[in-house]
């Protein structure tokens, strides 16, 4: 455990009625904080960019050396699976060359503060590490929809680049502000 001061900016400084929402809120919330405070693990330039929403399965963009990320955010912290969304679009963007990283964003909705935030990189972040979930049944809203976890216990631990940990800003804290 280390010893650092919590990091003030790791709070999303909004009112907690936010949370009491749709979950849109929480990923308006979390993506945010992204534009405000990531920054690119590939070449460590900041801030990475939001990209419109027509595109799937890419969030954020480096315009410094073009490298793309998906953000998850979930309220509390990752086990060994991540649910996702459909299969499809994400099996199919990540056999692409250019397929994005990925940023795990998990945050505390009572202390709204993010506690923790995992790259993995590209060129882990694979199909093999996705498994598709069964299809909805025939009676559900969206019938024979499928969707998808990602299985965060194959991505090799050294994969795992813990960029903030349990609250504290695990590097850059003094530069992000
Ligand atoms: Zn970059």
């Amino acid at each position: 455990m280390s010893d650092d001061p919590p990091w003030a900016s790791l709070g999303f400084g909004e009112p907690a009625a936010v949370f009491q929402g749709p979950t849109q809120n929480a990923r308006v919330w979390s993506e945010g904080w992204a534009r405000r405070y990531l920054f690119c693990p590939g070449c460590g330039a900041a801030p990475v960019e939001a990209q419109t929403a027509n595109r799937r399965v890419c969030d954020f963009i480096c315009r410094t050396c073009a490298e793309e990320y998906e953000l998850k955010s979930q309220n509390g912290r990752f086990g060994r699976k991540v649910v996702d969304g459909a299969w499809a679009s994400m099996s199919q963007r990540l056999a692409q060359a250019n397929n994005p990283s990925l940023v795990l964003m998990a945050y505390d909705r009572v202390r709204l503060s993010v506690t923790d935030l995992i790259v993995v990189p590209r060129h882990f972040f694979t199909p093999e590490i996705i498994e598709r979930r069964k299809p909805l049944g025939p009676h559900a809203r969206r019938a024979g929809w499928e969707g998808c976890n990602i299985l965060l216990e194959r991505v090799p631990a050294f994969a795992r680049q813990a960029e903030v940990e349990t609250g504290s800003a695990a590097r850059r804290a003094n530069t992000q502000h």
